[in-house]
């Protein structure tokens, strides 16, 4: 089936979309990217797009760091997605990829004084993680600073450290790496968020521990509030937190909730998925699905029925 782009203002077929060899952000990883996926439901023969508003937001702040001037509100790049995945027409599970960058035929490492894009495509994609459970090391890389490239926006040039990471941990034979912040605290993995269940409460690392504000880490803090009255906190997790939780879990939105059964070779509590963690990566499937009438609002259906 063919996929289609959002490119220079147009839909067109996706391989016709391509940029010149000088594109100015290809040199210097001066672009902002979001991922957002849009979740199949065979029954209703429906895509529902998840959150879609709030990844476009975090695009919008991550170009306001990059001075990336975006030729589209957020409302009007929302209406865009809608179009193109409708366009498409998959009946599966799509990954959509949003992309604003320095678009200048132009080198010099800087970001004032240059041309800006967005574009966007669509692609098919399964399971990211494709483990019922994953096995994860800590990683000999660590998350950069805030004042060194920001984790907290998604700048294309920072995901070297994250491939950096994952590249060392699966040729160890882990599925997934978890990096470090310089101060020696837990950030996250290479593309999700990370949570341990400690004592019947969540606990997850704190803006300040050099993470990216995911949303699917945003949604599961409000699942288990409201669902299961679990009240997650917010702070620095130390390394050994790690091998004594009873229960760990990684979020994102290309690897949903996925529950991690190891790091470092020690068993996380029994090894096996832990309650909370199923019970969270089972609503969570159910609320991205648009088979849950409370969450509704952060579905935005694609086809017209
Ligand atoms: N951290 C990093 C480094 C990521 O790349 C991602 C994926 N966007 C996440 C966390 C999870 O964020 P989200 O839940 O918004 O996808």
């Amino acid at each position: 089936m063919p996929s289609y782009a959002y490119f220079q203002k147009k839909i067109m077929p996706l391989e016709e979309a391509k940029i010149g060899i000088m594109t100015h952000s290809f040199h210097y990883g001066t672009a902002i990217f979001e991922g957002i996926r849009g979740n199949w439901n065979d029954e209703q023969q429906q895509t529902y797009i998840f959150r879609l508003k709030e990844h476009f937001k975090r695009l919008v702040n991550g170009c306001k760091v990059l001075m990336i001037d975006l030729p589209h509100s957020v409302d009007e790049m929302c209406e865009l997605t809608v179009e193109l995945v409708s366009k498409c027409g998959f009946k599966e599970d799509i990954y959509i990829r949003p992309v604003a960058y320095t678009s200048s035929q132009a080198l010099g490492v800087r970001l004032h004084n240059l041309e800006h894009d967005f574009f966007m495509f669509v692609i098919p994609w399964g399971p990211y993680l494709d483990v019922d459970k994953a096995r994860c090391c800590v990683s000999s890389w660590h998350r950069p600073e805030d004042n060194v490239i920001p984790p907290q926006i998604k700048a294309a040039g920072i995901y070297i450290n994250n491939a950096l990471a994952k590249t060392e941990a699966q040729s160890g034979g882990y599925d997934e790496a978890i990096m470090l912040a310089p101060d020696g605290h837990i950030s996250e993995g290479s593309g999700e968020n990370i949570f341990l269940v400690t004592d019947g409460q969540l606990v997850t690392p704190a803006v300040t521990n050099n993470i990216l504000m995911g949303i699917t880490r945003n949604t599961v803090i409000e699942l288990a509030e409201k669902e299961l009255g679990i009240e997650t906190i917010h702070r620095s997790i130390d390394r050994c937190e790690l091998y004594t939780a009873d229960e760990c879990f990684l979020t994102g939105t290309a690897a949903h909730v996925t529950p991690v059964s190891e790091i470092d070779d020690r068993k996380i509590g029994t090894g096996e998925v832990g309650k909370v963690t199923a019970r969270l990566r089972d609503l969570y499937v159910k609320v991205i699905r648009g088979d849950h009438p409370e969450y509704m609002h952060w579905c935005t259906p694609v086809y017209n029925k």
